[in-house]
C-alpha cells in the first residue's frame, strides 16, 4: 500500500461513482486561485456527507468551518427546498470566497455564512434559541473539538447526527504523550464521543489523496436510552 496507489483508486472512484460537477470543480479552481490552503474534504468524502443527510432526511445543518465552501455545497445540495444549513467560519477571506462559490452553486437561498469565531456564534445560535440542527458537522479547528462537541449536543436533538472530520491524522493519535494541540483536542474528542451517555459513536479510517486520516460518525441518543439502540 502506498500514496500512489491511494491517490489511483481514489480518482478511479471519484470517476466511477462521485461525478463532481462544474459547480465543484470550480469551486476548488476558485480556492486554489485565491490562495485558500487545499484542506477541503475531498470529492468522495464530499459525497459522503452529502449521502448521509440525505439518509438522515436533514432539514438543518450545521457546519463548523466552511473554508471555501466545498463541504457546505456537498451537504447544502442534499437539503430540501426549505432546508437552512449555517456554516461558521473565522477568516473573511475564506467567508467570501465561499460566498461566491456557494452563490455560483445556486445554493444562496439556503446557506448562511456567519464570520467570527465558531465559538462565539455557538453559543450566540445557543442563547437565540435556534431550532436544532438535524446534522453537525465539524470541520474547523481541531483543538477546540471538544468544546465544539458540547455546543453540538446543545444544538442538537435525539437522532441528530454528528461528524467530525480529520480524526485520525496520520496515526499521530495513538501518542498520549504528544503535545500537538490538534492531537490532545482530538483524542479528547474521540474519548468524549465514547464515553458520553447521550452518544453512540464510531470512527472510520480512510486513505486517498489526501493521505491517511478519518473521521468521527455519532448520533444523538433519546435522553432516556441507556443501551445503543
Ligand atoms: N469544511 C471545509 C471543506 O471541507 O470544504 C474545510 C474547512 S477547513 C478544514 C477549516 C476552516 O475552519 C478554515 O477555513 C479555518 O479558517 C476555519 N476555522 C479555524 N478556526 C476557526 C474558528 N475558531 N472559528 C471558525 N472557523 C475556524
Amino acid at each position: 500500500m502506498n500514496q500512489d496507489l491511494w491517490t489511483s483508486v481514489e480518482r478511479f472512484l471519484t470517476d466511477t461513482l462521485v461525478h463532481p460537477d462544474l459547480a465543484l470543480n470550480e469551486a476548488v479552481a476558485a480556492n486554489t486561485r485565491t490562495g485558500l490552503p487545499a484542506i477541503d474534504v475531498s470529492p468522495n468524502e464530499g459525497k459522503l456527507l452529502h449521502l448521509l443527510a440525505r439518509i438522515q432526511g436533514a432539514r438543518r445543518i450545521l457546519e463548523i468551518g466552511t473554508l471555501g465552501g466545498y463541504s457546505t455545497i456537498w451537504l447544502a445540495r442534499a437539503l430540501p427546498p426549505f432546508g437552512r444549513l449555517i456554516t461558521l467560519e473565522l477568516d473573511p477571506t475564506h467567508a467570501s470566497v465561499a460566498a461566491e462559490n456557494i452563490e455560483r452553486a445556486g445554493l444562496s437561498s439556503l446557506v448562511e455564512i456567519r464570520v467570527g469565531s465558531a465559538l462565539e456564534s455557538l453559543a450566540r445560535l445557543h442563547a437565540d434559541k435556534t431550532e436544532p440542527f438535524d446534522l453537525i458537522f465539524l470541520d474547523a479547528d481541531k483543538p477546540n473539538n471538544p468544546n465544539y462537541l458540547e455546543w453540538a449536543l446543545k444544538l442538537s436533538r435525539p437522532g441528530t447526527v454528528i461528524i467530525g472530520d480529520n480524526v485520525i491524522r496520520d496515526g499521530e493519535i495513538l501518542d498520549a504523550t504528544s503535545t500537538d494541540a490538534s492531537v490532545i483536542g482530538t483524542r479528547t474528542f474521540l474519548e468524549r464521543l465514547g464515553s458520553h451517555p447521550r452518544l453512540d459513536a464510531t470512527a472510520l479510517q480512510t486513505v486517498g489523496n489526501k493521505g491517511y486520516d478519518g473521521f468521527a460518525l455519532a448520533i444523538v441518543k433519546n435522553r432516556a436510552a441507556r443501551h445503543h439502540s
